[in-house]
């Protein structure tokens, strides 16, 4: 079996997930702006790359299960699924082990 070089952690997703769960409810309040700057979801180690996403299509992201984000250079994890193709970012499924 190929090893992914870069150490891709489905726990640490979960991590990053809650913080951006987290920047969304911070988020909302009066002016709420029509796109948040969420974490990129990949869950590499080393990853830090934020982008910027509507609100309306992240809520569709966090109420689909195994759906996640990620920056449009980090889309190489193998258990995937390309559910769509945004601006800057990529909305992943993440496939069935
Ligand atoms: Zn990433």
């Amino acid at each position: 079996m190929a090893t992914v070089s870069n150490d891709v952690s489905v726990g640490r997703q979960t991590v990053r997930r809650q913080v951006n769960t987290r920047a969304r409810s911070t988020n909302g309040a009066s002016d709420e702006p029509a796109s948040i700057e969420i974490l990129c979801e990949c869950g590499r180690r080393l990853c830090d790359d934020h982008l910027q996403i509507e609100i309306e299509l992240y809520q569709d992201v966090l109420g689909s299960p195994g759906h996640y984000v990620v920056t449009t250079h980090h889309d190489d994890d193998p258990r995937h699924r390309l559910v769509s193709r945004h601006s800057g970012f990529l909305v992943l499924e993440r496939a069935a082990d």
